[in-house]
């Protein structure tokens, strides 16, 4: 009984004696500059200017990524790994050049109907903004593809990427709104606040966080 009288003295004293936890408003993150942790980029979304090029890149395995996601994913991978889980990079920044080739390229095989639905058009890729990485499995296995979710890396990362600021972009069931089927793979680092916020309001897309309009398409 004593006992519980003093843990219960504590978690009174730490509810009343601390300051509550800052807790950043939607309208305080900056979702329009290119350049924002926090920028919001989609098929209604270009960014501003469409040849955006992020200033501070820098190589993890090869790849380029920004440096604050680049701090985030090491920390994500390192702490897989001591769970037992490897975690690859398979894909980071893309510039605007590059996603044109890509994109191009898909438009030559399959038309753009078809285009649209593999790659984002040139200043419209996250992967733009050096803040989206793809993930995968050492093995390659369900290497970009939905099932990917349920492999080691894809589970590892469900269940713990909030924790390192970064966020599953492209959820199940939400094509509607961010105009990508599901990508289990894709995570959006957008800072450590703004990765609790969004998990703990529930809510499945940065659009209805932020209470943007859908984006399913291209004007
Ligand atoms: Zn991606």
């Amino acid at each position: 009984m004593k006992r519980f009288r003093m843990v219960m003295a504590v978690l009174l004293l730490g509810a009343a004696g601390l300051p509550a936890p800052a807790v950043a408003a939607p309208a305080d993150y900056d979702i329009d500059t290119a350049s924002s942790l926090q920028v919001v980029v989609n098929k209604q979304r270009p960014l501003d200017p469409a040849t955006y090029v992020p200033s501070a890149l820098v190589r993890v395995t090869g790849l380029k990524v920004r440096a604050e996601a680049a701090d985030a994913y090491k920390k994500l991978s390192r702490a897989a790994k001591a769970d037992g889980v490897a975690i690859t990079l398979v894909s980071g920044y893309r510039s605007y050049a590059q996603q044109e080739s890509l994109y191009n390229d898909y438009v030559r095989q399959y038309g753009q109907q078809v285009a649209d639905t593999l790659a984002a058009r040139p200043g419209f890729s996250e992967h733009q903004t050096g803040l989206a990485v793809d993930i995968g499995n050492p093995s390659g296995s369900c290497a970009l593809a939905e099932c990917f979710e349920s492999t080691p890396a894809g589970r590892w990362a469900a269940a713990h990427a909030e924790e390192y600021g970064f966020v599953i972009r492209y959820p199940k069931g939400s094509g509607e709104v961010t105009g990508y089927s599901y990508e289990p793979w894709h995570l959006r680092y957008v800072g450590p606040a703004l990765a609790k916020e969004f998990e703990l309001s529930g809510e499945a897309t940065l659009e209805e966080f932020f209470g943007l309009p859908a984006a399913p398409d291209y004007n």
